[in-house]
């Protein structure tokens, strides 16, 4: 299996909100600093004829990073073949989830919004969340339950569905999507990391279960393009951080400033109302 290599001068995941922001061209948080990737707003550009986006889904699948993309091509082809951009990212130090999904959704780092280790308060910073439903976006989020997704973005006003582990989720999602009530729907799945911890992150359990993710994103997107073809509208697979094969404990684990915690990738595709 070939290893990840040190690349310079990546955008970290504190551009998504900021960019997203551009893209439903909606202002962004008063703290978050962060610019937006602006290839991606090119490309959204020309793909949207410079319309705006209406509809966001977002699939955030745990620890499926940049490693995973080096060690099984393959497995990956299908996300490289059938999106619009695919986009390497520095994840935050420590690559602890809370910490991750944290700066993804206030587009700050630790410092500003003070999850810095793995803990689960509520956020006090504005998130992209809050600026959307401040735009008369309807958001829901639905993450299994007692995640970080599923706790640090609570008391706002948009719809949280806990529920018991990633198949419920995904039918969860599914339902809320054929009720076309949702402008923004942000989906979270575990298995993978939860895999990677209890064996490693290549072992067939956990190949199993990153499989299974990739598998969820185009569930989601087919789902997406069907009842949301009157919109302008996007999707993104947004993993919070990778992961690597601990030698002395032998199992799986993330946190390092290593390559294989830090580099993730995410992939957008947008879509014409028809
Ligand atoms: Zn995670």
């Amino acid at each position: 299996m070939k290893d990840i290599a040190y690349i310079n001068n990546l955008p970290d995941i504190t551009s998504v909100t900021p960019t997203i922001c551009e893209l439903f061209q909606i202002p962004r948080p008063p703290q978050c600093k962060s610019r937006e990737i602006t290839e991606v707003v090119k490309i959204k550009n020309k793909i949207l004829n410079s319309k705006t986006i209406q509809k966001a889904l977002i699939y955030a699948p745990d620890a499926i990073g940049m490693d995973l993309h080096i060690k099984f091509p393959t497995e990956f082809n299908i996300l490289q073949t059938n999106t619009h951009i695919q986009l390497e990212l520095k994840s935050m130090i420590p690559a602890k989830t809370p910490v991750c999904f944290a700066s993804m959704f206030t587009g700050t780092t630790p410092d500003n919004h003070g999850i810095k280790k793995y803990e689960k308060p509520v956020l006090k910073i504005d998130t992209l969340f809050d600026v959307l439903v401040q735009s008369q976006k309807k958001v829901a989020i639905v993450a299994v339950k007692d995640s970080s997704i599923d706790k640090i973005f609570r008391e706002r006003s948009i719809d949280y569905y806990s529920e018991s582990y990633d198949n419920e989720v995904t039918q969860k999602a599914l339902s809320l999507l054929d009720k076309d009530y949702y402008d923004f729907i942000l989906i979270y799945h575990q298995e993978y990391d939860d895999q990677l911890h209890k064996t490693n992150p290549y072992s067939d359990q956990a190949f199993a279960a990153m499989k299974r993710h990739i598998h969820s994103f185009f569930t989601f997107k087919e789902k997406m393009n069907v009842v949301w073809k009157k919109y302008n509208r996007m999707i993104l697979f947004a993993p919070d951080h990778g992961a690597h094969l601990d030698l002395e404990k032998g199992n799986g684990d993330h946190g390092l400033n290593i390559p294989e915690d830090m580099y993730i990738k995410h992939y957008y595709s947008f879509y014409e109302n028809e």
